[in-house]
Order: structure tokens, then sequence, then C-alpha cells
């Protein structure tokens, strides 16, 4: 079968690799859609440290159960439509070891460490699947960066009086502003420099936007914030000017989360860490509660999913669909393949 291979700086291929079997516990997927992450666009551009060339991409999965292997409980399925979670844990490491297997410090992502989905057929342990009964096939594979932001909404320990805000407003920093509305954040600021990725952000929940290119996004959170500032900032960009404005703009006892890599050292004045007695936190990857949550937001119709693809390109035109993202990256959500 043919699987598609980033193979260097801006270069692509396509590949021969053997279509795998279920080994026991595995299920063997039909993959229907891989959507592309900022993390490929990333290794496509050469910019991605984690990876090693070549790499066959792709962690966002949309695909059917073909055969079970032995020993997979029988709520599997031939023909049913699942996600997939595409990080591992070793059980064994600090993180593990408190409950948090999604920062395992030996975590292998799909299409980073180890080789990802973007070809027909993949054999992946039962336990790493999430059933998407009812779901669109070509709507599956937006689910996880959703989840990614909805794990960054939980880390921000936002809570229903809370005025809370997202920079960036990407698929992740969506999941983000979902995230918040569904735990019922008074208000969910969404900020970007791109106007319609604003309007969609309305529509997965947010209650107020900004323009940060045309508008000055100091007077126009403490405006919303009745000067207080966010209680809860989520960072969903990764440039130093954003990650300093997260601590410059939330409130005082706020919080702030970090989801976005920023590529280059940040200078902070650390006085306002302490000043504002702030929580700083990470965010990484998503726990199993996220995959169930955005799979039920979506079944219920409660936010636009369909509106997160920007265009659908035909397996063959795999390489392509990266150099269109490369070439305009600020107008694209999300692009997905269709294998
Ligand atoms: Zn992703
Ligand atoms: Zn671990």
């Amino acid at each position: 079968m043919k699987a598609f291979a980033i193979t260097g700086v801006r270069e692509t291929a396509f590949v021969d690799r053997t279509a795998p079997e279920p080994r026991a516990g595995e299920v063997l997927l039909e993959v229907n859609y891989i959507g592309y992450c900022g993390s490929d666009l990333n290794t496509y551009r050469g910019f991605n440290p984690l990876v090693k060339l070549p790499r066959i991409p792709g962690h966002e999965i949309s695909a059917a159960i073909v055969e079970t292997g032995a020993g997979v409980p029988d709520a599997w399925r031939v023909g049913q439509t699942v996600t997939v979670s595409p990080y591992t844990s070793c059980g064994l490491c600090s993180s593990c070891l408190k409950g948090r297997p999604n920062c395992c410090r030996f975590n292998e992502t799909l299409g980073v460490q180890r080789d990802g989905a973007l070809t027909k057929y993949i054999a992946v342990p039962w336990t790493k699947l999430y059933d998407a009964e009812g779901m669109a096939p070509e709507h599956v594979e937006l689910i996880e960066p959703l989840t990614v932001g909805g794990h960054a909404a939980d880390r921000s320990g936002a809570m229903e009086d809370d005025v809370t805000a997202v920079i960036g407003c990407g698929a992740v920093g969506l999941g983000a502003v979902l995230g918040l509305a569904r735990k019922n954040a008074r208000r969910v600021v969404a900020v970007d420099v791109d106007d319609d990725k604003l309007s969609l952000a309305r529509e997965f929940g947010a209650t107020d936007v900004v323009n940060s290119a045309t508008a000055d996004l100091h007077a126009a959170l403490q405006e919303i914030s009745g000067g207080h500032g966010p209680n809860c900032i989520i960072e969903a960009v990764g440039l130093p000017a954003t990650f300093r404005a997260a601590v410059d703009e939330v409130a005082f006892a706020g919080s702030v989360t970090y989801i976005g890599y920023a590529k280059a050292p940040v200078e902070y004045q650390t006085k306002l860490f302490v000043q504002k007695e702030l929580d700083i936190r990470g965010s990484r990857n998503a726990n199993p509660e996220n995959f169930r949550r955005v799979i039920d937001f979506a079944r219920r119709g409660l936010f636009p999913i369909e509106k997160m693809l920007t265009r659908t390109y035909a397996f063959a035109d795999a390489g392509q669909a990266l150099a269109d993202w490369d070439a305009a990256p600020g107008k694209v959500c999300r692009l997905a393949v269709k294998l």
C-alpha cells in the first residue's frame, strides 16, 4: 500500500508499506480522512525538533474498523466509525505516576516520534479508540485538535463566574473556546487577527471577540472584564508577543495556560508572576474525557464542527495540501486528506 511521507524540508514522496495485520489487542483500521496539524506543517518546514525524517505524518484520524484482533472487546465492531488517540504513555514516568499520562515523558505521538496514519490501513490498540458513530466520517478527524483545546480549558481551572480569554483561534484555540463555553464561563473572549476565525469562534461559544490587529487588546479586555483583566487566559499561538500578553493582561490571582509552542526564547517581567500570584501552566495533548466530551458535543450539534474544514484534498494531492498551507497559513483552519 502507498503511504505519504515527508522526506525533507518541503519535500514529500509516496512510499510503499506493507499493510499491517492486527495483533492481539489491536484493530485494523481503514483510514478515511486525515487532518493536518500545525505540527505537520512544522515538520514540512523543517522546524519540528521532535521529528526525524523521513516521517509519515498524520495523527488526526477518521477511520472505520475492518478487522479486530484476538482479545478485542465485542463493543468494537467491523464497520464502526472511530477516531484514535495518537499518544502513548509509559505508565512509569512521573507524569504517568501522577495520573497525567497525556504529558508522559516518553510519549510518542503518531506522525511525530513514530510514523503516522497517512496511508490506507493502520493497526492500533483498541484502548486508543473512541467511538464516533453518528458523526459524518469527513468530520471525525477534526476531533483531536479540539480535544487539545479542551484539555487546556481544564488546565485553566476556569469556573462559572470567570471572565476567560483565548488568544489564537486556530483549531486548538477553537477547542479551548468550546471547552470554556461548555464550562459556563461568564465571558469567553476570543482573540485573533483574522475576522473569519473570530466569527467562527462565536459559533463555538465565544461571547466576545477582539481583533488584536485592529483593536487595542488591553483596552478591550479591560472593558469586558470591568477593569480586572480576564481571570483565565489560554495562549494558543506560540509567539513571544502573545506569551507575554497573556501574563500582562490576566487578572491578579489569575491563571495563564500555554498550549502554543514558542519557537524563540521569551523575555518576561517576572515581577508580574509574583505580584499577581499567577498560576502559569503548560497544557499538552489531551485525556480520554476530552475525546468523549468533544464527540458528545459534536453529536448533539452544539457547535458547527464542519466549518473548521477549510478544504479536503485527494490522497494524491497530500503534498500539495502542505504546500498550499505553507504558502497561505493565515487563512487555514484545517486541511484534510481523503484516503
Ligand atoms: Zn494535532
Ligand atoms: Zn509516562
